[in-house]
């Protein structure tokens, strides 16, 4: 298991798969957090209207703690499980698009 933070309400969530998105245990909010081998990319849930503000207010948090390794994308695919589905064979690892492209 390991532990990520829930980048809506801040709240320590328990995962064993932390780079597939899930609901945060506290409050709900869709996220994901993949760690490569110099990056964590935390994914937020598009379908949250404040996704991209969100992903702004922690880029500026994480670079004012000199975390320079982290950074907040919004998963653009959610909501639409067909093309989720394609990704995932196209990509087995799991990852996401986003990633390819970074
Ligand atoms: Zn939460």
């Amino acid at each position: 298991m390991k532990t990520v933070e829930c980048p809506y309400c801040r709240e320590i969530n328990h995962s064993s798969a932390p780079e597939i998105m899930s609901g945060c245990a506290y409050c709900g909010g869709s996220f994901a957090e993949i760690c490569t081998e110099n990056q964590t990319l935390v994914v937020l849930d598009r379908n949250k209207a404040s996704a991209w503000e969100l992903a702004e207010d922690l880029m500026a948090e994480w670079l004012e703690h000199g975390e320079l390794e982290k950074e907040a994308i919004v998963d653009r695919r959610l909501g639409n499980e067909k093309v989720e589905d394609s990704d995932r064979r196209k990509y087995p690892s799991g990852l996401p698009r986003t990633l390819h492209m970074v």
